[in-house]
């Protein structure tokens, strides 16, 4: 009986929601003990002062958090050299990414995105009723330009390009996007959640091209994904119709806390930047010699096709029963793929030797 009821509940509803894949149940049957470098995390303690900025937001839990993020917004514009107008604070930039879908699509409309990408674009697309105009530069570091003026960025309502690109770590030079930028009369969306670990970055378009919204996240380089900081630069009218469109209150006391805390200690994160580069390259070298192929990257994980015989997917269930966990992509043409965070070096280690081990190897 209660099964009709449903039944009609939901069909009376938009068929895109339904149309999603149901989440599986099982996300969080993952034991600590696990090694986590599927979720590009960095695994690194807060600062003391930044632990002690959030302690003392833990005070202020019976008030609302500050309207509009006002004071994250000013303490971000000061750090990144911008006006507060030309900011967004968001809970996470995913929930920017969430944003600009429903500020700027129609059903009907279309985004190009470059291909592979970050995959929560296709369900806010999805969401939206638009679609994903996938382009491709694959693996290499040179943005096709020409191919996204004269091709699928003609009729798309924005460009999505993230730089660094995940999942491939790529990165393209930020001068391709400027001309992108000056040739295109689109809004490209530029974002840069990996950018700390990378040799460039765009911020210095953002006054040039008022077709340029970036975004920046502390969920990666600064070790706060647990605590959602987002940001979204950009000309004050693109970024003032995402704010009108944002829900009161997104943020916390201690996101705002912790977000001024580590804009104002940016220099603690340094040793951070240069290890995770370092053992980037280091684990590069090693994953190599045991028969992988490695894509150069600019972020804090890299992408390697595993050694011949087996997928990705075979190599991520050998890796778990061994109690560590990489990412793979089983649905797209990165089948032969898996993507592995950069973390402390004894993590790294321990994807080093039960790697060698899965392949009959000594441990290392
Ligand atoms: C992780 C990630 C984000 C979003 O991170 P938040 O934790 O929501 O700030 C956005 N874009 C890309 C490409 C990412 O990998």
């Amino acid at each position: 009986m209660s099964g009709t009821k449903l039944k009609s509940v939901l069909s009376s509803f938009s068929q895109v929601p339904g149309e999603l894949k149901p989440l599986p149940s099982d996300r969080r049957s993952l034991d600590d003990s696990c090694v986590r470098l599927h979720t590009t995390e960095n695994p690194f303690p807060m600062p003391e002062v930044v632990m002690q900025s959030a302690i003392a937001a833990l005070e202020q839990q019976y008030l609302y958090p500050e309207h509009d993020n006002i004071g994250l917004r000013e303490a971000a514009a000061d750090a990144y050299d911008l006006t507060k107008d030309q900011v967004i604070a968001g809970n996470g930039s995913s929930e920017l990414l969430g944003l600009i879908y429903r500020a700027f699509l129609a059903p009907g409309d279309s985004v190009a995105m470059l291909s592979p990408g970050f995959s929560f674009n296709r369900k806010l697309a999805m969401l939206q009723g638009a679609q994903i105009l996938e382009f491709g530069c694959g693996q290499s570091d040179v943005l096709p330009v020409e191919e996204l003026l004269s091709g699928p960025a003609e009729g798309a309502k924005f460009i999505l390009l993230a730089n660094p690109n995940n999942p491939t770590g790529t990165f393209v030079s930020v001068a391709d996007i400027e001309r992108l930028a000056a040739q295109s009369d689109r809004l490209i969306v530029l974002d840069e959640a990996y950018v700390d670990f990378a040799p460039d970055n765009g911020l210095r378009l953002i006054d040039h091209y008022p077709n340029i919204l970036l975004l920046r996240t502390f969920s990666k380089s600064y070790a706060a994904a647990g605590i959602r900081i987002g940001f979204g630069f950009g000309h004050p009218e693109i970024i003032g119709r995402l704010r009108n469109i944002q829900n009161v209150f997104n943020m916390n006391v201690i996101g705002h806390a912790v977000g001024v805390s580590i804009l104002a200690h940016r220099d603690a994160y340094e040793e951070n930047h240069r290890h995770i580069k370092q053992e980037r390259e280091r684990v590069s070298v090693a994953l190599s010699q045991l028969g992988f192929s490695v894509t150069p990257s600019h972020a804090n994980f890299l992408l390697a096709r595993v050694p011949a015989g087996q997928d990705g997917r075979w190599w991520q269930k050998a890796l778990k029963r061994r109690k560590v966990l990489v990412a793979a992509f089983p649905e797209s043409f990165l089948k032969k793929h898996i993507r592995v965070s950069i973390g402390t070096r004894e993590q790294m280690d321990i994807l080093l030797s039960e790697a060698s081990e899965i392949l009959g190897r000594p441990k290392q």
